[in-house]
């Protein structure tokens, strides 16, 4: 089985964005990039920040599993640079300012991104897991919030979900802010998005794999090269205090909890059996490791 590495360092960040929208002075603080190199290949994973979601979100638990997990549950809001020889390609955008005013703690890729000399125009492709607002929030903006020259790649089932004019109408109250931020967001970047159907070679060992249920078109990124993989699988899992050992526990967020579920074990099943690691947006930075099976649940063990 091939042995996986990460390295890790200190950068300085200053965070002027979120400042701007809240008129507080600008925030510097150091933060950590980790990156594990993939044959030819190379992951830098960048933290957007962090949620605090209401235990209450997380459904199918039992009172004393939820209780151990704490209130609430913390998780993390991860995002993937690849470098391949030709291009950059992005896996999420993070939050950008969509959350400025209500949680200061997301919102950090673009001082990343800058901390690693990369301007967003340089950005060739944008692989898209699915249309949450903590998914796609930095392409909010002109020029897709400067990532003009990138194409974005996505599962057609989750934009045409998205897009549909009449989803507002259709969904629950707590679901109709995300419905409006999508579809903000959704019709200035159209004609940079590609979508596809089914599992989709995107070139240089990247493959996009259908992962249903979170949303309807929600889809990870298998990453190959040099007899190595990873899976970066969005967010098939959120709560690693929870779901792993739990994969019947549901998100408040998920449009199909059951589809879910049925995913996350399957994909967490083949994942363990085959020894490959995966990468999922809401683990504790880096967020990156292998899983073993124990019994009707997983053991996550994160690579060091
Ligand atoms: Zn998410």
């Amino acid at each position: 089985m091939p042995h996986y590495t990460m390295t890790r360092r200190k950068v300085m960040l200053t965070l002027t964005a979120a400042a701007a929208s809240t008129m507080l002075p600008p925030v510097s603080f150091a933060a950590e990039l980790a990156v594990t190199n993939l044959g030819k290949l190379s992951v830098s994973t960048l933290s957007d920040g962090h949620f605090d979601l209401p235990n209450n979100w997380f459904a199918n638990a039992d009172a004393d599993t939820l209780a151990a997990a704490g209130d609430p549950v913390v998780v993390g809001a991860n995002v993937w640079l690849v470098r391949t020889a030709k291009r950059l390609v992005l896996v999420d955008t993070g939050s950008g300012d969509v959350f400025a005013d209500s949680n200061p703690n997301v919102g950090k890729l673009e001082a990343l991104l800058a901390a690693e000399g990369i301007s967003k125009n340089d950005i060739t492709d944008i692989v898209i897991t699915h249309m949450h607002a903590d998914h796609i929030g930095g392409l909010m903006g002109p020029d897709a919030n400067g990532f003009s020259n990138a194409k974005i790649h996505m599962a057609e089932a989750e934009w045409t979900y998205w897009t549909d004019p009449s989803l507002a109408e259709r969904v629950p109250d707590a679901m109709k802010p995300l419905v409006t931020i999508a579809q903000a967001i959704a019709v200035p970047i159209k004609d940079q998005v590609m979508t596809y159907q089914g599992e989709t070679d995107l070139g240089d060992g990247l493959t996009l794999i259908p992962l249903p249920g979170h949303t309807p078109g929600h889809s990870g990124l298998r990453i190959a090269s040099g007899g190595k993989e990873l899976w970066i699988i969005g967010d098939a899992i959120i709560s690693e205090v929870l779901q792993f050992k739990h994969p019947e526990i549901t998100y408040g967020l998920d449009i199909d909890p059951q589809q879910a579920t049925k995913t996350r074990k399957d994909l967490l099943t083949r994942l363990a059996a085959d020894g490959i690691p995966l990468a999922a947006t809401h683990l504790s930075y880096p967020g990156m490791g292998h899983v073993t099976q124990d019994g009707d649940g997983f053991i996550f063990k994160p690579l060091s």
